[in-house]
């Protein structure tokens, strides 16, 4: 059965938070019989979105709240 989780992609600084964040894939991984199939990237997603939100200087498009940016 396929399975669908988070996954670290890379840790990076972020100049706007001032620390370190994580920048996350959504990914479906296959199924035991589907061995030879790549997982596939449904979303991506900063670890710090939420507190990134609440500042008043605009963010990247990892925060969540572009309605411009598709993430699926
Ligand atoms: S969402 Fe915010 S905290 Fe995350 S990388 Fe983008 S600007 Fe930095």
């Amino acid at each position: 059965m396929a399975e669908k989780i988070w996954q670290v992609e890379k840790i990076k600084y972020c100049e706007h938070v001032g620390e370190e964040v994580f920048i996350e894939n959504e990914v479906v991984l296959p199924a035991e019989f589907l061995p030879d199939q790549p997982p596939r990237v449904l979303a991506r997603r900063c670890s710090h979105g939420i507190e990134c939100n609440m500042m008043e200087q605009p963010a990247c498009s990892l925060c969540g709240t572009n309605p411009d940016l598709d993430l699926v």
